[in-house]
């Protein structure tokens, strides 16, 4: 038994099995080469699937039973079916490289298969997307997830955070990021997710002989413990049942008001970044989401998602929502987050180059294709529109131009859209933090990025676990610039929240209920604890002062 000491991403308890992944995702974009080899490199990848799909039909069988694994039967024969194949050889015709080939007959058959009367072949519209993702994924090597197919905790160096959403989340118990950093997206994922996680360990080297080694995840203390005894898993199982009944508890706030003891009334809203989040969203009782991190779909995408299949995705999550409030962000892609359709340049400080609304004033038409999808969905639910990465007056005034020309042209073409849905922006560069009196003028409310914001502020950058201790959140230089913020929305009557990290904090709840701000947004899993703070303080007795020192 040895244990290690990381740092915490989100609270909780995982005694299980490691899977190790030891390999980042490399993306990169091909050219047509020839008929015969697209379809040859078609071919060698989908053999290699089928192969998998008959070891996982083999190892899922032993271990969840011939009914579960049946899936992987099914996948291994649609792989091999002729149709699909017949599909992807008349799109290489078409002079598509394997992996559009492929993607494509995947979307074809997927409808075809959606058309069908019968409930089970309806079924097999998403089964035969995921083949071809299989493939795809296999043709750009990016293969090398691997696959967790009992309860399972996931070790890695560190992961991109859409990897992280194609785990079966119910068999992946816990997440140990060797070297990953507790700012990062995928971090921010783990948090919603509500997987406990742990990033930044202290003295282990990944490697394949963690395979299969029993280990406890103490995410309440960010510890890995290896092969513990018998005492530590029985006192780790005793541990988790009591977390899980604080957890239980929490419950009691469900349905109730978020207010302080002396009468305080703001909302509290969750962040998320899928529309199957959204049942953890009402789940948790947020009052509406606060952030929709739109660029994963982007991220999930091979392609620019088209303005229908946007249009498609917001209006769901919106319908489900029920009228509740929903803040989506405009695509912050760049720095952390590269999409490789998107051709960005190699950067020497992706974090201070070419990221969401300065590569929109360069490719307004993408911004474009997002606004005509956001309007057009408006329609089915309380939409908010809010973009990120500010610095000047003349992007919001750019962005505002763009919103204001699909207005026109819907109003034209006779598209519906609400006319009331709000523009408002993130506050999370000094720079905007301190022009925020003039900002606020442009804008219908404010919400403070305070992962970035303290990023800039203290010129540190977010995933750089060496810098965890200059990384200080309370720095007095946030914590004005947040005051600044909230009180300059105030002064030109518009509402501020905050869907940084820091919104959740207990030590700085106090601190913003004090400061009378309108809402804060954080991970669903977050929700309720931060509706108890709220419940416990008196906002009249904070001191601001002692806050910002
Ligand atoms: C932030 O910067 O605080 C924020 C909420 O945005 P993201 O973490 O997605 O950069
Ligand atoms: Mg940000």
């Amino acid at each position: 038994m040895k244990s290690y000491n990381g740092k915490i991403v989100f609270e909780g308890y995982a005694i299980d099995e490691i899977v190790v992944y030891s390999d980042e995702i490399e993306e990169h974009k091909r050219i047509f080469t020839t008929q015969q080899q697209e379809f040859t490199r078609f071919d060698v990848a989908r053999k290699k699937a089928v192969v998998s799909f008959t070891e996982l039909y083999i190892e899922a069988t032993e271990k969840l039973g011939e009914k579960q694994a049946d899936l992987f039967k099914t996948h291994r024969l649609m792989a091999e079916d002729l149709d699909f194949e017949d599909l992807v050889r008349a799109n290489i015709a078409k002079q598509q490289v394997a992996e559009d080939a492929v993607t494509n007959a995947a979307e074809e058959l997927s409808k075809m298969f959606l058309s069908l009367d019968d409930a089970y072949m309806k079924a097999r519209a998403a089964d035969v997307k995921e083949i071809g993702q299989t493939i795809v994924n296999i043709l750009l090597g990016v293969d090398k997830l691997p696959q967790i197919v009992k309860p399972s905790i996931l070790v890695c160096n560190d992961l991109p955070a859409a990897a992280l959403m194609k785990f079966n989340r119910k068999l992946l118990n816990g997440v140990v990021l060797l070297k990953g950093n507790v700012n990062s997206h995928v971090a921010i994922f783990a948090r919603t997710l509500e997987i406990p996680t742990i990033a930044a360990v202290d003295g282990l080297e990944l490697d394949p002989s963690l395979n299969g080694k029993l280990a406890v995840v103490d995410a309440t203390k960010g510890t890995l413990i290896l092969e513990p005894d018998k005492k530590t898993i029985d006192k780790y199982d005793d541990l988790n049942d009591q977390y899980i009944q604080e957890l239980l508890a929490l419950k009691s706030f469900i349905g109730k008001p978020s207010i302080t003891k002396d009468g305080f009334k703001l909302k509290v809203y969750a962040n998320i970044a899928s529309a199957y989040e959204v049942a953890n969203v009402l789940k948790k009782d947020a009052e509406g989401v606060g952030l929709f991190r739109s660029e994963f779909i982007y991220l999930q995408s091979n392609d620019y998602p088209t303005e229908e299949m946007q249009y498609n995705y917001y209006k769901e999550v919106l319908e489900e929502m029920e009228g509740k409030e929903v803040v989506i962000r405009t695509f912050d892609i760049g720095a952390d987050k590269k999409v490789f359709y998107f051709n960005l340049p190699y950067e020497e400080n992706p974090a201070l180059g070419f990221r969401s609304i300065r590569i929109c004033r360069k490719r307004p038409d993408v911004l474009l294709t997002q606004l005509r999808a956001l309007y057009r969905a408006s329609m089915s639910g309380k939409l908010s529109i809010m973009i990120p990465m500010i610095v000047s007056e003349e992007e919001v005034i750019f962005v505002k131009k763009l919103c204001n020309q699909v207005k026109m042209e819907f109003m034209k073409e006779g598209v519906p859209f609400d006319k009331d849905v709000k523009l408002g922006i993130m506050i999370e560069t000094p720079a905007a933090a301190l022009i925020s009196d003039r900002l606020a003028k442009h804008v219908d409310f404010f919400s403070i990025g305070t992962n970035d914001l303290s990023q800039y502020t203290l010129a540190c950058d977010r995933l750089n676990s060496n810098l965890d201790d200059t990384f200080d959140p309370y720095h007095s230089a946030i914590l004005k610039l947040i005051k600044l913020t909230i009180e300059n929305a105030h002064k030109a009557g518009i509402p501020c929240g905050m869907c940084g990290e820091l919104a959740r904090d207990p030590h700085i709840i106090p601190f913003l209920a004090g400061l009378h701000i309108d809402e804060i947004s954080c991970s669903s899993a977050y929700v309720l604890k931060v509706r108890k703070a709220l419940s416990q303080i008196d906002t009249k007795k904070v001191n601001i002062d002692k806050y910002i020192k």
